[in-house]
């Protein structure tokens, strides 16, 4: 064989796990590398322990909601050691499963921080491999801006492991991560505010939801503040002042920065292996994920395409079809990708918003339905479910559905294979709903929106 490997991946993440394994499956001869946690980002700092945490927070409201059902729930408090312990034992537990499947699989793990020295040729902790074919699946990292005292903030990375639980956390930010550790650190108790640069967070998703969503963590106690800006933080003696653009000073015993993630490309030698990025950052890649070396693809994050798990993951099995299987080649579309965020309560969407769908039609259609739902019937609790569709009147296809209510994410992952299969809203209006459910309003809404 001219070369040690067939496929060496560089990164044993989200999506360079699965390329791997796959691979090897198809018989490649499979390496990866990791430097720092089998099973990446969603694994360790982000899906799963993030989900734990929602889980974690969501008691609170829950033993208040209990009451109403005839429920005396002596609450003793919340002990931040128990669950952050008891989230890293279950992390553990999935790192040993990612190694198993590897190992499994035939696939060769090598520790350490690997780096391209040519097309190649990979370098790691003093050991040099070769490859027929080499996989970028580095994923991406936290940003934070600079500005004065940032270096007393946080990021999400820090969260899952924060040695005490803060009474006063100010999370910085307006996208997925910053709205769903405000409903973590709100529903676990600390005085939580969220800070966003623009007039309304959320930007990219459908404006309904961003401004339900805006009303609905205000019910849970999460202080919003919006066209605001950071300009300094300092370190006091109890925690941290921070200076916003219009004078205020606030107080915090934490600072989390939530404000996007960039491409792992630094000190990868990609130049070396003449990997092109893109003007923002990311590896360029064509619709197979080919860089512009022809035997270097690049997948996941580091693509910056759609930073999701499912996408990473649908991405890496491309490779292992495209790369080591005689079936017809793949690729993936990044239309109608579903997606949830785990703020509380969820959004779950697919599709056109109603504002993208509003660009590229002439007319549409919005169905669209607000209520309380029927556990706060008793229980008393304002929170309220939004649910919204967007129908092209044209040819009656439906083009976006959205959803902020408990349970939007499981709902709309069906809504997904809907909109996949070209659903219309006569197959909607067609399909008998589940009694008694939130997610039946999803078919039994008939009135167009004024
Ligand atoms: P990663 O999973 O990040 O894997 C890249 C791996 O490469 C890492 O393990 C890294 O250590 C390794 N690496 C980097 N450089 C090198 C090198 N030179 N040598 C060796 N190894 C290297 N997505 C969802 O779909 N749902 C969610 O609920 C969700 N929640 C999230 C919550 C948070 C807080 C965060 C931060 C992200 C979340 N995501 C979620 C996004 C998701 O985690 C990522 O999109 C996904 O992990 C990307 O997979 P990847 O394989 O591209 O990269
Ligand atoms: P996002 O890109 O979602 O949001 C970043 C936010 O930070 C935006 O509100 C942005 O504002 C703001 N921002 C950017 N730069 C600055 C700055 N210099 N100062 C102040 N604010 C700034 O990134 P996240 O970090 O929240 O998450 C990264 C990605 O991880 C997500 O996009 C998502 O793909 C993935 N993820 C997925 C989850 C899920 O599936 N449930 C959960 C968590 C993460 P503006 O909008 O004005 O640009």
């Amino acid at each position: 064989m001219k070369y040690d490997y067939d496929l060496y991946v560089i990164g044993a993440g989200s999506g360079g796990v699965r390329a791997a394994r796959m691979s090897a499956g198809h018989g490649a001869k499979v390496a990866v590398a990791e430097s720092t946690w089998l099973g990446g980002t969603c694994v360790n700092v982000g899906c799963v322990p993030k989900k734990l945490f929602v889980y974690g927070s969501h008691f609170a409201e829950d033993f208040e909601d209990a009451a109403s059902y005839g429920w005396s729930v002596g609450v003793k408090g919340f002990d931040w050691a128990t669950l952050r312990d008891n989230k890293t034992a279950e992390i553990k537990r999935l790192n040993g499963i990612y190694g198993n499947l590897l190992h499994g699989a035939g696939v060769e793990i090598h520790e350490g921080r690997a780096l391209l020295a040519d097309a190649h040729t990979i370098e790691m902790n003093g050991s040099v491999f070769t490859a027929e074919t080499i996989l970028v699946a580095t994923g991406s990292w936290p940003t934070v801006p600079e500005f004065p005292g940032s270096e007393h903030v946080i990021t999400s990375n820090e969260a899952f492991y924060l040695p005490s639980f803060p009474e006063r956390a100010v999370i910085v930010g307006g996208g997925y991560i910053a709205v769903e550790f405000a409903g973590i650190f709100a529903g676990l108790g600390a005085r939580t505010q969220l800070l966003y640069r623009g007039p309304l967070f959320l930007r990219g998703f459908d404006d309904g939801i961003r401004r339900f969503v805006a009303d609905e963590l205000a019910h849970k106690e999460v202080n919003l503040r919006f066209d605001t800006t950071v300009t300094a933080v300092d370190r006091t003696g109890a925690g941290y002042a921070l200076t916003l653009n219009d004078g205020t000073v606030l107080h915090a015993d934490l600072v989390m920065y939530a404000t996007g993630r960039h491409p792992n490309t630094r000190n990868l030698g990609l130049a070396e292996a003449g990997v092109q990025l893109t003007e923002s950052g990311a590896v360029a890649v064509d619709e197979r994920y080919r860089t512009s070396a022809e035997n270097i693809y690049a997948i996941g994050d580091v693509i910056d395409r759609l930073q999701l798990t499912p996408v990473a993951i649908a991405e890496g099995m491309c490779i292992a079809n495209n790369l080591f299987t005689s079936r017809p080649k793949r690729t993936l579309s990044y239309s109608d990708v579903p997606t949830a965020v785990f703020c509380q309560p969820n959004i779950g969407t697919v599709g056109l918003t109603e504002q993208a769908a509003r660009t590229r039609f002439e007319d549409i259609d919005i169905f669209e339905s607000t209520f309380r739902p029927m556990k706060h019937t008793v229980s008393g609790r304002a929170e309220r479910t939004l649910m919204k569709l967007v129908v092209d009147p044209a040819d009656d296809r439906v083009l976006g559905v959205h959803m902020v209510g408990a349970d939007a994410g499981e709902i709309i992952q069906g809504m997904a294979v809907a909109l996949k299969a070209g659903a219309t809203k006569a197959h909607f209006d067609a399909t008998v709903g589940i009694h008694p459910t939130a997610a039946e309003e999803f078919v039994t809404m008939r009135e167009v929106r004024q």
